[in-house]
C-alpha cells in the first residue's frame, strides 16, 4: 500500500480532473496508485467517470467469428491457434463469403451491432486482404459495424481495408513491454505499435487491449494500461481479457488471477480512457454473474456475444440476456431485447 499512501491524493485529484478531458500523459505511479485504492473508492471513481461519458445502463454488443482458424506461425503462449502447440483445435481455411454473411445475419438477429472477424495470420498476404475486404463490404451492407483482426499489416493493406469500409481494426498489445517477450518471441512490442500507427494513419478506429492472468505482475498490468492511455489517441475500444487457459498451450495450468484484480483492471482502464468502450472480453465463461456485474459497475460497457470467441467458449446468449434483465442493462442499438 506504500505507493497508494504516497500518491493517493495525487492520483485521486488527477483522476478527477481527467473526467472532463482526455489525458495522454499518465505517469506509472499514478496508475499504480489507482490500482491500489480501496476497492470501493476505485469503483466509485470509475463509475463516476463512466456516467460522465456514457449511459451507465447501456452495453454495446459485438460478435466475433473466426474466419481462418489455426496453423498460425506465431508463438503467442496463450493461443491454441499457434501451429507450435499441440491442442485439439481443428484447422480451418478461410471461410467462404456466404458462410460469413450467414453468421453475421444471425449475430444481428441476436442483437449485435458490430461484427468482428478474426484470422490466425502473422500478417496476411494481399490476396487474403482482398477476400477480407469482400467480407467487410458484405457485413457493412447488413447494417453492422465491422472489425477485423488479421495480424500485422502494411500501409497498402490498411488503406485497402479502409476503402472497403472497415470501421475497426483489432490489434492487442497483450501486456507490458517488459513481460511481452515471455509471452511472444516471434514479433516485438514495437511491431505491434507500428501496426497500430498504420491503422490510425489510414483513418480506421482502433480496438486494442490486453490479457490478464498470464502470470504478469501488478506492475505489468499497470504498464499495459499506461501504454494504451498514453497512445496519441485512445483506442476507441479497449478489450480486457481474462486468460482462458487451453490445454496444450504453455500457459495452461497457471494459478488463477484473483477476480477482484480483474475488476480493478477494468476500473482503471475506465478512469484512464473515459471515452473509450471498455470491453469485457475473453474469460467470461469462468466468471460468476456477480463478478461480471462488478465489471459493469467498474465501467465495462461492451461485451462479446455468442457462444464462441474465435476458438474458446463464451457464455450462451440466453444466459447473457437473463443477466442483462437481472441488472436492468440494455443492449445499445438493439430493438429486440426479449
Ligand atoms: S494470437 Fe493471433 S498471432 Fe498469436 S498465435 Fe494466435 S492467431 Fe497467431
Amino acid at each position: 500500500m506504500k505507493i497508494a499512501e504516497e500518491f493517493h491524493l495525487d492520483a485521486a485529484a488527477q483522476a478527477y480532473v481527467s473526467y472532463g478531458r482526455l489525458r495522454h500523459d499518465w505517469r506509472l505511479e499514478e496508475v499504480e496508485a489507482l490500482f491500489e485504492l480501496p476497492f470501493n473508492d476505485l469503483l466509485y471513481r470509475a463509475q463516476t467517470a463512466h456516467r460522465q461519458n456514457f449511459d451507465p445502463n447501456e452495453v454495446q454488443i459485438s460478435s466475433l467469428l473466426s474466419i481462418k482458424t489455426g496453423a498460425c506461425s506465431e508463438d503467442c503462449a496463450y493461443c491454441p491457434q499457434s501451429a507450435r502447440y499441440d491442442t485439439d483445435l481443428k484447422r480451418e481455411d478461410v471461410m467462404p463469403l456466404d458462410e460469413v454473411l450467414k453468421a453475421a445475419r444471425i449475430a444481428r438477429e441476436q442483437g449485435a451491432t458490430r461484427f468482428c472477424m478474426g484470422a490466425a495470420w502473422r500478417s496476411p498476404k494481399d490476396r487474403d486482404v482482398e477476400r477480407v475486404c469482400e467480407m467487410v463490404e458484405g457485413v457493412k451492407a447488413l447494417g453492422l459495424e465491422t472489425c477485423v483482426t488479421l495480424g500485422m499489416l502494411t500501409d497498402g493493406q490498411t488503406q485497402r481495408l479502409k476503402a472497403s469500409g472497415l470501421d475497426y481494426y483489432n490489434h492487442n498489445l497483450d501486456t507490458s513491454e517488459e513481460f511481452y517477450s515471455k509471452i511472444i518471441t516471434t514479433r516485438t512490442y514495437q511491431d505491434r505499435l507500428d501496426t497500430l500507427e498504420r491503422v490510425r494513419s489510414a483513418g480506421i478506429n482502433v480496438c486494442c487491449g490486453g490479457i490478464v492472468g498470464m502470470g504478469e505482475s501488478d506492475r505489468d498490468r499497470a504498464k499495459l494500461l499506461l501504454e494504451l492511455a498514453n497512445l496519441p489517441k485512445h483506442p476507441e475500444s479497449v478489450p480486457i481479457n481474462m486468460l482462458v487457459q487451453v490445454e496444450g498451450t504453455p500457459l495452461a495450468g497457471l494459478s488463477k488471477l484473483d477476480p477482484f484484480v480483474f475488476v480493478r483492471t477494468v476500473a482503471v482502464a475506465r478512469i484512464l480512457m473515459p471515452k473509450s468502450r471498455v470491453r469485457l472480453s475473453a474469460g467470461r465463461t469462468a466468471m460468476s454473474d456477480e463478478i461480471q456485474a462488478l465489471c459493469f459497475l467498474a465501467g465495462a460497457n461492451s461485451i462479446f456475444y455468442g457462444e464462441k470467441l474465435l476458438t474458446t467458449e463464451n457464455p450462451a446468449v440466453d444466459g447473457d440476456r437473463r443477466l442483462f434483465r437481472r441488472l436492468g442493462l440494455r443492449m445499445s442499438g438493439c430493438i429486440d431485447q426479449a
